[in-house]
């Protein structure tokens, strides 16, 4: 029985609320603050209709460190649940330390002039938690999250060491737009329009975005091309498994998407540099992003499935050689909606969100300081997931992808 303050009202904290409220025994009292405060009402009224349960619902600006501070103070969780963006991360966290509570969230930090997706930031916050008695917990979306929760899984079940390990993300799911982004258009395309990195013998190799493209048969959706691009747990997979040869990270995207991007990039549309416009700066690719369609607003008209895991290859823990391993999940971006309103990349976040909430809130995930998913037991985690609404599939491959 547990209180959790959750802080944004898009699609994957709209997911996760819903998924809280259909846990009662976990989260026994939920607050949900965001910078507009409609959008909770929203979210609030939906999970009313759909659960019965309330959602009590506030204002802040969560870069306001005071100001969530007070909030923390008055409400009095155990848990701050951040769903708002990464530029939040750094001010979310000197809150909790402040207020001296808990916190996870599913993106790391990363600041507004640069497109940077790194973890020193909110790693070097580790000896502060550990003295305040507290926990962090990092990136427990499914990318990050249960693509690093999926690697430990089989580093404890299947394989002793990890040698190369492939992270694939496909969304074969169509939502009838020319170009639309699955979550947030603003983080969407800086990640994807950013160099592409991957860790090959002990270091980071840079190539040029969208450079490397491979065809891939996904189990559920066909046939999709996909490109290598760098992803935040990348970095945290090869700290905490540092046998790693190589470590690679694959998205699909569509012809029209690829399309869109390249022309948006030529003109300068992606930029995230300031241009004066009419006397005031602004910025071209949050301009972008107010222009195209919010991601929250695709649920209805999504069709398709997403399937996103890890290909690991390396020595088997019985003894029997190398052996190549896949585990991946399967949603259905129809049934998502059904289920909570949103399609599967908010359903995908948000479902772990709150399944590393219930980890942390009944303490089967425990620790003084700053944690990556890595850190703790995969089993109880993905035991949950799989009960709500995730459920994975590992099967053994004939050998190493040839990719
Ligand atoms: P949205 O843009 O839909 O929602 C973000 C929410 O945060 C909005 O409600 C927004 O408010 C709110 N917000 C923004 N700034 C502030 C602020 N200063 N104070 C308070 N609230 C604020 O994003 P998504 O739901 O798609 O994504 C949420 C997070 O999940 C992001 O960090 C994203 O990177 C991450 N993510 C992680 C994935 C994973 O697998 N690990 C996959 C997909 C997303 P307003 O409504 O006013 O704009």
């Amino acid at each position: 029985m547990s209180k959790v303050l959750v802080i944004g009202a898009g699609g994957v904290s709209s997911v996760c609320v819903h998924k809280m409220a259909m846990n009662p025994d976990i989260f026994s009292q939920i607050h949900l603050a965001s910078r507009t405060k409609s959008k909770c009402d929203a979210i609030a009224e939906s999970v009313r209709q759909r659960t019965g349960q309330e959602v009590a619902t506030y204002e802040i600006d969560a870069e306001e460190v005071p100001a969530m501070v007070n909030l923390i103070r008055k409400l009095g969780p155990s848990l701050v649940v951040n769903l708002a963006l990464p530029y939040q991360d750094l001010p979310i966290m000197d809150a909790c330390l402040e207020a001296g509570v808990d916190y996870l969230d599913t993106a790391n930090y990363e600041p507004k002039d640069e497109a940077k997706f790194e973890y020193k930031w909110q790693w070097a916050y580790h000896d502060r938690f550990r003295e305040a008695g507290i926990l962090a917990l990092l990136g427990s979306g499914f990318d990050p999250g249960v693509t690093s929760v999926f690697t430990m899984w089989l580093k404890k079940h299947k394989l002793k060491t990890i040698r190369q390990l492939d992270i694939l993300d496909c969304n074969g799911g169509d939502h009838g737009q020319h170009f639309a982004t699955n979550f947030n258009p603003e983080i969407n395309i800086r990640e994807v329009t950013a160099p592409a990195r991957h860790w090959e013998n002990g270091k980071w190799v840079e190539s040029p975005a969208m450079g490397e493209k491979v065809e891939f048969q996904f189990e559920g959706v066909g046939s999709k091309n996909m490109y290598m691009m760098y992803h935040e747990e990348l970095e945290s997979l090869a700290k905490f498994n540092p046998e790693l040869e190589r470590a690679r990270f694959w998205m699909t995207f569509g012809d029209e998407y690829i399309k869109h991007l390249t022309v948006l990039q030529n003109v300068g549309m992606t930029r995230i540099d300031p241009v004066k416009y009419q006397g005031r700066d602004i910025i071209p690719l949050q301009f972008l992003a107010a222009v195209l369609p919010q991601p929250e607003t695709l649920g209805e008209t999504t069709k398709g499935k997403t399937n996103i895991g890890v290909i690991a290859t390396g020595e088997a823990l019985d003894g029997s050689g190398e052996k190549t391993f896949y585990i991946n999940n399967i949603c259905d971006h129809e049934d998502a909606y059904e289920e909570t309103g949103n399609q599967a990349v908010s359903y995908t976040t948000g479902v772990p969100a709150m399944v590393g909430s219930a980890m942390v809130l009944q303490r089967k995930w425990a620790g003084d300081g700053v944690f990556n998913m890595e850190e703790f037991d995969p089993d109880p985690f993905l035991e949950m997931l799989g009960e709500q609404g995730l459920p994975w599939n590992v099967k053994e491959l004939d050998g190493p992808v040839d990719f």
